[in-house]
């Protein structure tokens, strides 16, 4: 589709995390954070070719990090379906939830229970789609680094733009919802990175 130059841009943002998908995105603000590197992974490898091995490894504000467990951690979704779809990753390269230990199984989980109350206090969502995508078969884009999917819906939010225009419109940037999530946040975290 053409957009004006006067009207909402189109995402230019390679570097945060996410599963790029087939959508065009609408940005209303006129403004849009960008961090260099590539988003999608070379190979399969775990390291600086991998964002969710990368992103850690970044301050809060750039790697676009809601929260970090010991195990686990939160972080925008680079390609979100919906505002304030967030996404909880093991540090560890996994592909794997079978090959989750104990303590990455459970802090993942937990971590996705405390983001949806952090995101029902903060934007009060009618519901939630919550999942992973294991294998690149199923639709996961990074699929040698598993990451769960929290996308909070609202009623009306799944509107004609995606049908007509392949594009979703999102009120907010990135980064301010990751600031308005992370301030909402319950501190301390529910694991201190010490913790064994
Ligand atoms: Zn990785």
């Amino acid at each position: 589709m053409t957009v004006p130059a006067h009207e909402p841009h189109l995402e230019n943002a390679d570097g945060f995390a996410g599963d790029p998908d087939g959508f065009q995105r609408l940005w209303t603000p006129h403004r849009m954070v960008y961090i260099g590197g590539q988003d999608k992974p070379t190979d399969d490898a775990p390291g600086d070719g991998c964002p969710f091995c990368r992103i850690p490894g970044l301050s809060d504000e750039d790697g676009l990090v809601v929260a970090r467990g010991g195990f686990a951690y939160v972080v925008m979704n680079l390609y979100p379906y919906n505002s304030g779809h967030v996404l909880v990753c093991p540090y560890r390269h996994v592909a794997d939830y079978a090959d989750l230990s104990t303590d990455e199984t459970r802090e993942v989980a937990e971590l996705t229970q405390t983001a949806m109350r952090v995101i029902r206090e903060v934007a009060a969502p009618a519901g939630f789609n919550i999942g992973m995508n294991q294998g690149a078969v199923a639709g996961a884009g990074i699929a040698a680094h598993l990451h769960q999917h929290l996308v909070p819906r609202w009623d009306g939010d799944s509107n004609f733009l995606p049908i007509v225009a392949r594009s979703r419109a999102l009120p907010e940037l990135l980064s301010d919802t990751r600031a308005g999530l992370a301030a909402a946040w319950p501190v301390p975290p529910l694991h201190a990175p010490e913790r064994g």
